[in-house]
Parts: C-alpha cells; structure tokens; sequence
C-alpha cells in the first residue's frame, strides 16, 4: 500500500470513510482499498471497528501488517473483493491511544532530558502504558518526578505535527533522534511526529493535534528488568 492509501498517516482524527474491498483472503481477511485502521505496530495496538456493506456488519477484530499491505480480519466471512463498504474505528479505544501515544513521546523526551534515558521499548494499552529505558540509576523518586514534569510539558498546549520529510530534512529538525528513533523502514520517506519546540522523532503512529489532549498522566509503578528495561508503568488521569 502506498501512503496516501494509508489514512491515519495524513488525518488521525479521520473516524469514517467509504472504501472498496482490494482482496480477502480465507474469507475473513480483508485488504481494502484505503484504509484508516491502525494495523499493530510501533507499540500501539490495533483498531477495532466495523466494515458495513449495506446492512451488513463486519467486526474488526484484528488489523495487521501482512506483505506491505493492512490486513483486516472481521468476524465472520461474506465480504468479496469490489464490494463498496463503509468503514468505522471505535473512537473511544483510538482516542484513548492517542492520548496514550503522544504521552509517551513527551514522557520520553522529558527522561531523556531530565536523566538522559533513552526509549528501549514500549507497550501501549487503553488501561495503562508501559515504556523500557535504558537508565544508569533506578530511582523511583526521579521517575516520579519526570512524570510531574511530563504533566507541566502537557499544560504548555504545544501543538503536534506530523510531516513526511527525507531522513536528510528530518536530522535538521532541533531536539531530533533523541529517544530512540523507530526508523519507518517501509515507507520512502519519514513520516515525523514533531511536538512544538519540544520533541521530534519519526513514528508512523497516530497522534494527536495538541498534547493538551491527553490531559494529565499518573505514575503506576516501576519495576527493574535490568540497566536497560528499566519499565515505567502509567495511566491517563480522570480516565477509567
Ligand atoms: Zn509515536
């Protein structure tokens, strides 16, 4: 698939849209045309939803990258290849992991600034998140600290933009390749998530428009899996 087939990419806010079904395979596997379901990736899990054709409805359950293309597996077979579908993300799961999302990218700025950790890994949920640095001194108090200077970032309202660049333009951008660039292999250029005058790095994930989206974060726990897993757990504060 190419980027402009791919929706998210350009519109993360995009929740509806009409599309045709490209193939399906096994009956329930289904590529589509356009698509602006988030495929697991990146840390981020999938997007649940519905494809309709006519009265029909078709759960997604799953959406994976398979061979270059987004592949969407829906409840029960009967989609065929041409057929004119409507397509729906469940907003209330995206928008959480949008929030989510975008929380870990100043989260890692800040622990990146503050203690000079990098990102080794993360594993975002709609219930709670977990980012791995790689952090010398396991300090529970400074992590929670971060986490306070996280929430002082996020009541700053910066904007968040997400531009398709080269590598070459993208290492020119102030406060680049700091944590842990998750180079996007499979497309031809970068797509760059830059947080106002705070943080850019590449990442094909959804994001939101403004970081006074996610609201506040709050310190869970934090448990250590060696110099380089040092596992921070959080949550959206009010939520849940
Ligand atoms: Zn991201």
């Amino acid at each position: 698939m190419t980027n402009d087939q791919v929706l998210y990419l350009k519109d993360c806010y995009l929740k509806e849209w009409e599309t045709k079904v490209k193939s399906v395979s096994k009956g329930k596997f289904i590529v589509l045309k356009n698509t602006a379901f988030y495929p697991k990736s990146g840390g981020q899990p999938w997007d649940t939803g519905k494809i309709t054709k006519d009265d029909e409805e078709y759960k997604v359950v799953y959406v994976g990258k398979f061979g270059g293309n987004i592949s969407h597996e829906v409840d029960k077979p009967g989609l065929k290849p041409g057929d004119k579908v409507k397509c729906k993300i469940d907003w209330e799961r995206r928008y959480t992991l949008m929030k989510m999302h975008t929380a870990a990218h100043v989260l890692s700025r800040v622990m990146y600034n503050e203690s000079g950790a990098t990102t080794s890994g993360n594993k975002l949920g709609v219930d709670r998140s977990r980012i791995d640095f790689a952090l010398d001194d396991f300090d529970k108090e400074k992590i929670k600290q971060n986490i306070e200077k996280t929430n002082q970032i996020i009541a700053k309202k910066l904007s968040v933009e997400k531009k398709f660049m080269s590598k070459e333009q993208a290492m020119k951008l102030e406060g680049f390749a700091g944590p842990s660039p998750h180079l996007m292999k499979e497309f031809d250029r970068l797509r760059v998530v830059i947080i106002k005058g705070f943080d850019s790095q590449p990442c094909g994930g959804t994001h939101l428009d403004n970081i006074e989206e996610i609201g506040a974060i709050e310190f869970i726990k934090a448990s250590n899996k060696g110099k380089n897993n040092r596992r921070v757990y959080y949550k959206l504060k009010n939520e849940n």
